[in-house]
């Protein structure tokens, strides 16, 4: 169950055990909202009142906890909408060529012609999702 944000707070005059090397202790960065491990060294970025998010990665999906009064609880990278749009379009667009693919082998049309027509569809419905 999520702890709900107001109920649990991070302490600035606090220190937590790091969610990430789990021997150091996190302490508030001086006038920013960054707290850093003694331990590690690794700098996490305080997204709410108690849920932090570490700096240093790069990539798009960082790491984050969420404090819940007695430890970290890892907190899964949430997808954006249009990440799973496309997803569900990927999925559409295979599914659809693999029913094309078995008609065709019922129907007994050439593979090259079937092919051919495939990729006219496809792209077809490519263009018109373009268009939007
Ligand atoms: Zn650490």
């Amino acid at each position: 169950m999520r702890v709900r944000e107001e109920q649990i707070r991070l302490d600035c005059d606090k220190s937590y055990p790091c969610p990430v090397c789990r021997r150091g202790n996190l302490n508030a960065i001086t006038l920013t909202e960054a707290w850093g491990c003694n331990d590690c060294q690794e700098i996490f970025e305080q997204k709410t009142a108690n849920t932090i998010k570490k700096l240093t990665a790069p990539y798009p999906h960082q790491a984050s906890w969420q404090w819940t009064g007695k430890s970290w609880e890892r907190q899964r990278p949430q997808m954006k909408p249009d990440r799973v749009r496309r997803a569900i379009g990927a999925i559409a667009l295979i599914t659809l060529i693999w029913l094309a693919l078995t008609a065709l082998e019922l129907v007994n049309i050439p593979l090259k012609i079937g092919v051919a027509a495939l990729i006219l569809i496809v792209l077809t419905i490519m263009w018109i999702g373009l268009r939007r």
